[in-house]
């Protein structure tokens, strides 16, 4: 009786990304949109309502002329491409204040940020409630506890190491790598592929430059590699929160955060990310084991990738892993150091010619 009043609304990729994520359960204890206590709570103090530790508000934004035909207790239809992907039930419609949440949560209201950027094109007003899957075929070979856990076991892994990433493999990334195998019965190279700002690296550098890393280099028992798809929010610190929750769901117990995790620019500070961490630890139980490592270096005296925590030398006598000068001499078709980027990842995204950069978000 319902259906010649069905209530439509069309996501974007992003929006229907987060359904799916919510669907699968790797934004668990969320089951739809947050509603406006998750919401308030998660922005001010990092935290659900229910007192759970959360620190990106997920939310659905919809305009005004749809707000305006919503009922409680009814349910929002939700379209990708006019094809009905899901629905949420319409438990609360809230209004959100865009500049001065976007301030706390992003700490800038600078425009140059990739985020803060996307924050300013969303509407104010949020729909929260529950949300479903109608066309289950757009889970297919999507990322899911299931699949993570079920490796995890049959592998006979007890602990597992996460590791967040957009950027392809390089020789710092390679030590925090070799650490975690060495302490953990396993590691889950899990780099993000979802929607990125121009100019980052783009899915095919990250997954090419990785397949020729587990081909020439990682043994195959205890290293497992598959993409999390879901939008970069260059929180920094939020973020990093936010992505070890994911991988904590997803059976990891173990998650790195290195150097400026999930940063842009300089918005946040080079171990901010750790300092939100050790802060969100002394209170509340995260559920997984941080390994906080400071950023590896190759040392010229030493002769190897180590770290300030490893390595007593200093300023001239050492080298950062820089990511910018790695990423212009690809561009140009140049292998970098070897000291820096391994060669044959450096081959493979070369290969790539200009699909190795994101060219439109
Ligand atoms: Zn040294």
């Amino acid at each position: 009786m319902k259906t010649e009043n069905k209530i439509s609304y069309e996501i974007n990729l992003e929006t229907l990304q987060d359904l799916i994520n919510i669907e699968n359960g790797l934004f668990k204890p969320l089951t739809g949109f947050m509603k406006s206590a998750d919401y308030t709570g998660c922005v001010h103090e990092m935290k659900l309502a229910d007192g759970t530790v959360w620190t990106v508000p997920i939310t659905l934004d919809v305009d005004e002329e749809t707000v305006a035909k919503l009922n409680i207790g009814e349910k929002l239809f939700l379209t990708s491409n006019g094809k009905e992907m899901g629905s949420i039930l319409v438990e609360e419609v809230f209004e959100t204040d865009i500049e001065k949440d976007t301030s706390i949560v992003y700490k800038t209201l600078d425009t140059n940020h990739p985020g803060v950027r996307k924050e300013f094109t969303r509407n104010k007003y949020r729909v929260g409630g529950k949300t479903e899957i109608i066309d289950k075929s757009i889970l297919e070979g999507t990322l899911s506890p299931e699949i993570t856990k079920k490796h995890f076991k049959d592998m006979g892994w007890k602990t597992v190491c996460g590791f967040q990433t957009r950027n392809p493999v390089h020789r710092a990334h390679e030590h925090l790598q070799r650490v975690a195998m060495d302490l953990c019965d396993g590691i889950f190279i899990n780099p993000l592929v979802g929607w990125k700002k121009i100019g980052d690296f783009s899915e095919d550098a990250v997954v090419d430059g990785y397949m020729a890393m587990l081909e020439n280099y990682y043994p195959e028992h205890n290293v497992f590699f598959m993409s999390l798809k879901t939008q970069m929010r260059y929180l920094g610190p939020r973020e990093a929160v936010f992505h070890a929750t994911i991988r904590k769901n997803l059976g990891c117990t173990h998650f790195i955060v290195g150097r400026d995790h999930a940063g842009v620019g300089d918005y946040y500070g080079r171990y901010e990310a750790q300092e939100l961490v050790r802060k969100l630890q002394k209170e509340n139980d995260l559920g997984i084991y941080f390994l906080l490592i400071k950023e590896p270096y190759y040392c010229k005296i030493c002769g190897h990738i180590v770290s300030e925590s490893s390595c007593r030398h200093r300023d001239d006598d050492i080298e950062y892993i820089n990511g910018t000068m790695i990423r212009s001499l690809l561009a140009k078709g140049h292998e970098p150091d070897e000291r820096f980027m391994r060669k044959e990842v450096a081959d493979a995204i070369i290969e790539l010619g200009e699909k190795m950069f994101v060219t439109e978000e």
